[in-house]
């Protein structure tokens, strides 16, 4: 089977870096330090919050779990991340998205400093991203790059289509993949003829958010297909692409779950203890 195991790749990452903070306690006595801010109940946020404090502590990180209730105000909660940029042991913040409506998600992340920014989402990550210079680009696309790159894809010259232009995923990995010269072409809703598009792809990346979507006659023989995709159907997580269909004409492809997620948080990850060591340095 021409899988893609992600959850396979996030644990040699996960255990890379333990590796790493342990010896850098070692050295300095010092770890890095991730804040994790979810605001309200949102039963999925909750889950993927616990998630990243779960895997901090597995990994020897200093984990901060704010939590704090849906009514918070705009005030406060800049307030909080003023005061996360300023806590010398928080080496990153993660402020969890989507926040109640109430508040303007852009305010707050504009207000994380950038140098702490480990989900890549301030302005100023996402301008550096757009210039090839990114200390910290956000984790779902450095995930599916890293992925790519362990399996040996070739990215240089290959038509790459991304399918859907979120400023969290298709954006992001559009722009990574121009940086190592794929040819990039981007699609969305409004995007006329589609499967004529995605036939096209040598690396088919699909973050859309609609369960199998993608189907067999949308890919090419030998296409290498990335799910970003999470949706429950009757209780279960299904991504964007048809596996059953796809995965026969798939030269390689990422199952949902266990593929492009576990990348994520791994990336999180990763990124902290790249910001941690630029704190220190
Ligand atoms: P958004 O809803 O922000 O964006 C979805 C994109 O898909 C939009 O650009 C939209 O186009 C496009 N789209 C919607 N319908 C169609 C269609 N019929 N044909 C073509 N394009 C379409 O989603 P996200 O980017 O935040 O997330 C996408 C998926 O990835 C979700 O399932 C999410 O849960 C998952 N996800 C998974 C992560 C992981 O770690 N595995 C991390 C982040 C997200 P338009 O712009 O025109 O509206």
């Amino acid at each position: 089977m021409p899988l893609i195991d992600g959850k396979k790749v996030a644990k040699e990452i996960r255990a890379a870096i333990g590796e790493e903070v342990a010896k850098l306690k070692e050295i300095s006595g010092k770890v890095p330090g991730l804040a994790t801010v979810l605001v309200g109940e949102d039963p999925a946020s909750a889950v993927y919050v616990r998630n990243k404090n779960k895997i901090c502590k597995e990994l020897g990180f200093v984990s901060l779990e704010h939590t704090l209730p849906e009514n918070t105000g705009e005030k406060d909660l800049l307030a909080l991340v003023n005061e996360l940029n300023r806590n010398d042991t928080v080496s990153g913040i993660l402020v969890q998205l989507p926040l109640p409506k109430h508040i303007d998600s852009i305010k707050i992340l504009e207000a994380i400093d950038p140098a702490k920014d480990v989900d890549g989402f301030h302005p100023v990550s996402v301008g550096r991203l757009m210039m090839g210079t990114a200390d910290l680009a956000p984790c779902t696309p450095s995930g599916i790059i890293e992925m790519l790159d362990r399996y040996g894809v070739e990215i240089e010259g290959k038509h790459a289509v991304v399918l859907g232009r979120s400023n969290i995923v298709g954006k992001p990995i559009a722009m990574l993949l121009l940086h190592r010269n794929a040819t990039v072409t981007i699609c969305h809703s409004r995007t006329k003829d589609l499967p004529k598009v995605t036939k096209t792809a040598d690396i088919l990346i699909a973050a859309v958010g609609r369960p199998n979507m993608v189907t067999e006659d949308m890919v090419k023989e030998g296409a290498v297909v990335i799910d970003v995709g999470i949706n429950r159907v009757d209780g279960k997580l299904v991504g964007d692409v048809d596996f059953a269909g796809v995965e026969p004409k798939a030269s390689l492809i990422t199952p949902v779950p266990g593929g492009v997620g576990p990348m994520t948080i791994a990336m999180l990850m990763a990124n902290t203890l790249k910001a941690f060591k630029a704190q220190s340095a």
